[in-house]
């Protein structure tokens, strides 16, 4: 799809005011973007490239100059960057066109899109569903069709869940694989530049766009980038296929087990192999409380610039230290603030090697479990979420402390803890709203991972998936 539209360079300004009009006009219904980006200007200067004039959509923490940039906080409602992101200068290089900074939850934490300043994001597929976070509103610009491509970030799942819940591909590739220079961090020995389409083919040409060293992050990996797209084959001939056990046997949901199961079957039926595995069970319930100890001790440092002094929002006080407590109290939404207490505690010098530290030693044993699995395995799978997308009103009844939820809809996080490339395709469907599948491959085996993405993709039709908004 991007490589048809870029071969048509013509047709650029017609189709990217026809997307922009399109995201305005589902507004209404989605309440997925927070800037929307008049093409008209960028169209004057569209760039040759393997995006030439097609519109995409940017997570609204992806820096861009002279554009309001929020992450859906309120502390940053009024913040406008005076540089891009490296992201956003790739893209706008290989020819795209920006047309939204799209709705996400505040600062890129949590799994819902129901915490952003701006109000919920709604599933295209069923407006009372939510779109699931944090990168829900460019899971719902991809899903809708107003784009093929937008920008997510995921630090434990955030695009590879969202992209289960809208029916869309959602990539997250190797820690290092793409530069987060100019990203808003949440917790940067998490966080990865992930993104949307609507298929592997998509998704494989858009990582060559977006891959590559950039001095800039100093994370980022001097690989050669691959002809990602070139290489595709979607051959599933001999490639051994790890069930993730533990994730399948705390799943409730019937018809969710029955999709993949059947996937399972046709998948052998092409020549893979497929065995089940499980990991250590206490390790697999460590991953959340692991994740949260990690993830929000990194946030409370990162985010201590957000002081009402710097830049952003600000709210009055006599002195410094209160302007600072007055604009940070407004200034988060509830969740925020609660996760900046468990962030500071776990920080305290007293409490620093009893969490802080022992968390990082955890994550290692579950890092090594993951790596030990795929040094006899071409790739870990098992179901991207255990149930199609919640309806926003049931969200309070989740039981976080069942397994289903602690292992089956948070283990994603696997792959941010070892920095593993992992995907989300569509596998099925229930009662009209999608489901996807996960896939992890071993560090850097993104053209593997690709290849058994669309191994998938051609047995189940899934390609191109558009939701009719009604
Ligand atoms: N749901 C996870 C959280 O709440 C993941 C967020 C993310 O990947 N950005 O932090």
């Amino acid at each position: 799809m991007i490589k048809e539209l870029a071969k048509n360079k013509e047709g650029a300004k017609e189709r990217c005011l026809k997307a922009y009009e399109e995201a305005k006009k589902l507004q209404d219904k989605l309440n997925h973007v927070i800037t929307f980006i008049d093409p008209s200007e960028q169209c004057e200067e569209i760039k040759e490239g393997k995006m030439a004039g097609v519109p995409i959509a940017l997570k609204d923490n992806v820096n861009t100059k002279g554009i309001k940039t929020t992450a859906a906080s309120q502390i940053l409602s009024n913040y406008v960057p005076i540089y891009d992101a490296h992201i956003a200068t790739k893209l706008k290089d290989a020819g795209a066109v920006c047309i939204a900074k799209t709705s996400m939850d505040e600062l890129a934490m949590g799994g819902t899109n129901l915490t952003s300043f701006i109000g919920p994001a709604y599933n295209p597929w069923d407006t009372r569903r939510m779109t699931g976070g944090s990168s829900g509103g460019s899971a719902a610009i991809v899903a809708s069709g107003t784009v093929p491509m937008a920008i997510g970030s995921d630090t434990g799942d955030s695009v590879r869940k969202p992209a289960s819940f809208c029916g869309v591909v959602g990539v997250k590739p190797t820690y290092g694989r793409i530069s987060r220079y100019g990203i808003i961090p949440y917790a940067s020995s998490l966080d990865h530049v992930g993104y949307f389409t609507r298929s592997v083919e998509d998704a494989a040409l858009t990582l060559e766009v977006l891959a590559g060293r950039d001095d800039r992050d100093m994370t980022s990996s001097y690989r050669e980038v691959e002809a990602y797209s070139e290489l595709l084959n979607g051959d599933l001939k001999g490639k051994r296929i790890a069930i993730l056990k533990n994730v399948t046997d705390a799943l409730h949901e019937e018809e969710t087990r029955k999709i993949f199961f059947d996937l399972m079957k046709k998948m052998e039926e092409k020549g893979a192999i497929v065995e089940e595995v499980s990991l250590d069970e206490n390790l697999m319930k460590a991953i959340l409380p692991t994740y949260y100890l990690i993830a929000n001790c990194e946030a409370t440092s990162n985010h201590s610039n957000l002081d009402g002094l710097r830049f952003g929002y600000r709210e009055e006080g006599s002195d410094m230290q209160e302007i600072m407590t007055n604009t940070r109290t407004k200034g988060f939404g509830p969740l925020i603030r609660r996760r900046f207490v468990i962030g500071s505690y776990g920080l305290f010098e007293e409490n620093q090697e009893r969490l802080f530290r022992k968390g990082q030693k955890v994550r290692r044993l579950i890092v090594e479990e993951v790596k030990s699995c795929l040094e006899k395995y071409d790739a870990i799978v098992a179901p991207a979420s255990g149930s199609i997308a919640p309806l926003i009103d049931a969200q309070k009844d989740q039981d976080e402390l069942s397994d289903e939820y602690l292992i089956t809809e948070n283990y994603m996080a696997l792959a941010n803890f070892s920095g593993y490339p992992s995907m989300t395709v569509p596998m099925g469907f229930i009662d009209g709203c999608p489901i996807g599948i996960n896939i992890t491959c071993g560090a850097f085996e993104e053209v593997k991972m690709f290849n058994i993405a669309e191994g998938i993709e051609e047995i189940t039709g899934y390609k191109d998936l558009k939701a009719e908004v009604k």
